[in-house]
């Protein structure tokens, strides 16, 4: 397996490939089984995969968990090269951002898809993440590229900025991959220490179950916000003292504008932070 910090000798290679469908596996590391299903679906429709691992600090708020973020870099080699990966990019921040992140072009995506949701808490994240995502395309040249459906706003806001800045990478959706008892895995469920955090982390997908049945049992399309209120007086009675809600917002599936009616165009978001530990997931309405 070819494992590259430069992007000179990466470049060198990636020109060799005269293959047509090099996929891009973007990732921030601490691999976890969510990230080898990206990487098992890239191998199904890509000739070359390349994964990427960069804990990207222009994504980070300065109170945010930058420096406590899971960093597991010889496991994840280990697991690139048992999927047999074709290339892994690990730069650091001297290589992506040489002259620091001061004085840098950024890209901006619009506020109408920013100002909510995690982008409410998280002023200036989905900046760092276009950016960070634009220099990576730039950098590897993939055809195609896989998000996971776990980050929807994130899929949404790279959707756009491939459409409106004519990047011509094919971008896939991976639907979200679960524990047997619903968590959306994540990097972060590292740092969730005892069996009540994990307890308490398990009821947001029962939570976004509870919404999408309520819903389906109604015969016209509920108002979101009594639904809301219904399942979570219902579920996350007792897991209160580690559970912190963020928000809980539905929303159009594909503007992400809010929607105050549970239809089956639309999806429910959610964000808490379980003791330290902030956790995301969602769930469409069909
Ligand atoms: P991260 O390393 O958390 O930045 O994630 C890298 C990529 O893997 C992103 O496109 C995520 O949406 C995706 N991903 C992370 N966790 C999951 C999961 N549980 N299911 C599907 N995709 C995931």
């Amino acid at each position: 397996m070819n494992v590259f910090s430069d992007i000179t000798e990466l470049r060198q290679l990636r020109k060799s490939w005269k293959t047509e469908r090099v996929v891009l596996v973007p990732t921030m590391g601490a691999l976890h089984e969510g990230h080898q299903q990206l990487i098992r679906h890239a191998q199904k429709i890509g000739d070359k995969v390349v994964v990427s691992i960069f804990v990207n600090p222009l994504q980070f708020g300065p109170h945010e968990d930058l420096n406590a973020y899971p960093r597991t870099q010889h496991a994840d080699l280990r697991i690139c090269s048992d999927l047999g990966v074709d290339m892994v990019f690990t730069p650091d921040n001297q290589t992506l951002y040489p002259e620091g992140l001061e004085n840098l072009t950024t890209v901006v995506p619009p506020a109408s898809m920013t100002k909510q949701l995690c982008g409410a808490y998280r002023p200036g994240h989905f900046a760092g993440v276009a950016t960070v995502v634009l220099k990576l395309f730039n950098i590897i040249q993939p055809t195609m590229a896989i998000f996971g459906e776990k980050d929807a706003q994130q899929l949404s806001i790279i959707r756009k900025l491939v459409k409106d800045l004519n990047v011509p990478v094919e971008i896939i959706a991976y639907p979200t991959v679960r524990s047997a008892e619903g968590l959306a895995l994540s990097s972060r469920n590292q740092n969730l220490k005892t069996p009540e955090a994990i307890a308490a982390a398990q009821t947001l997908f029962k939570l976004l179950s509870r919404i999408r049945e309520l819903a389906q049992g109604s015969v016209e399309a509920p108002e979101a916000a009594t639904i809301l209120e219904q399942a979570a007086s219902e579920i996350l009675n007792g897991s209160a003292h580690h559970l912190k809600l963020q928000y809980l917002e539905v929303v159009d599936r594909q503007t992400l504008q809010p929607s105050p009616k549970l239809t089956p165009n639309t999806k429910v978001l959610v964000a808490a932070h379980v003791d330290n530990v902030r956790l995301i997931d969602n769930i469409d309405i069909v």
